[in-house]
């Protein structure tokens, strides 16, 4: 274990070391939007399925036999254990093979890999979730741990964002999150002509979400999404008054083989995949060209 903090934060669960492998079985594909299928994981081995313990913000690398092996963000909750829920989008080699797989197809898992969310310290205050894209993906984790205990939590927001109401993930989901007081906030960048939500950038909706709100406190932030989005999200936050101790942003964008092996993402002498994919804000504004 490798724990981080920035200054007067709130402290990291370090990378998971070491390899642990498990046949597993797809239980089911439920496509979500043209590009992106959810996949129900199940670890075969009963007592292997029950051992296998995570944290919300975690990844794994998935082996489609024969084909080869990528790192895939944990989006299920870390109470559900071996029973896996991933979100691919079908992109290249591996996941437009897997685009076409069927329920009953064997898998590895190896991992699980990475630091998490510090969602325990985040009980008593409020908690931001903030989402571009497939971010909500790493974030759906954290989000059920949140759910799950939600009354060891204040205010919940959820601000979340896609290019058009088609790419929009989890829409099965919204109004189950509002059922748990979640203060959810959708935009998309190109609204149709069906689209009666709000439009344009994810910072406009989350400046209007939170104005007035004292964030100086009591408040943390979760943060996935595209490289661009953190900046200005993260700036907003920030001008707003919370720390950047108590901001969390996944860096898996940047990562390639995501153990490490590959030297693709490393930030100087910081490979982002062994000490990250989750970091607080204040040590990504010490890697230098992280954002
Ligand atoms: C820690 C971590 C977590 C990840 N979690 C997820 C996840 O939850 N869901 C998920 O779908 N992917 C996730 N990825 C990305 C995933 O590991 C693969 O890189 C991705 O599926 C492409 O692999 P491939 O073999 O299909 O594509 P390759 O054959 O390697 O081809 C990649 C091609 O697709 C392009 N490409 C790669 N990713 C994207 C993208 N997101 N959008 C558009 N173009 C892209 C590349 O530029 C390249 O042209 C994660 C990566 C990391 C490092």
């Amino acid at each position: 274990m490798n724990n981080q903090v920035g200054a007067g934060g709130i402290e990291l669960t370090g990378p998971t070391d070491g390899e642990h492998y498990h046949q597993a079985e797809i239980t089911s594909v439920y496509p979500l939007t043209p590009d992106e299928k959810l996949y129900q994981i199940q670890i075969i081995d009963p007592v292997a399925r029950r051992d296998f313990a995570f944290q919300a913000g975690q990844f794994v690398m998935l082996e489609l036999p024969g084909i080869g092996e990528a790192p895939f963000s944990i989006s299920s909750a870390p109470s559900r254990r071996g029973d896996l829920e991933l979100c691919i989008r079908a992109v290249g080699n591996l996941s437009k093979f897997l685009d076409r797989v069927e329920r009953g197809t064997r898998v590895g898992i190896s991992g699980p890999y990475g630091s998490s969310f510090p969602v325990e310290a985040m009980v008593g205050g409020d908690v931001i979730f903030v989402a571009g894209g497939l971010g909500i993906v790493p974030l759906r984790s954290p989000l059920a741990v949140v759910l799950e205990n939600r009354s060891r939590y204040g205010l919940v927001d959820l601000v979340y964002g896609a290019k058009s109401p088609a790419e929009l993930l989890f829409t099965y989901q919204y109004q189950g999150w509002q059922q748990f007081d979640v203060n959810l906030g959708i935009t998309v960048d190109r609204p149709d002509e069906a689209w009666v939500g709000a439009s344009g950038l994810i910072t406009g909706l989350l400046e209007r979400q939170l104005a007035g709100r004292d964030l100086a406190h009591r408040t943390s932030a979760i943060v996935c999404g595209p490289p661009v989005m953190f900046k200005f999200v993260c700036d907003l936050l920030i001008r707003a008054g919370m720390p950047m101790q108590r901001i969390f942003v996944s860096l898996e964008r940047r990562m390639h083989c995501g153990r490490g092996k590959c030297c693709r993402c490393n930030i100087g002498s910081t490979y982002t995949c062994k000490q990250g994919p989750v970091f607080d804000y204040w040590t990504v504004m010490n890697l230098k060209e992280a954002i």
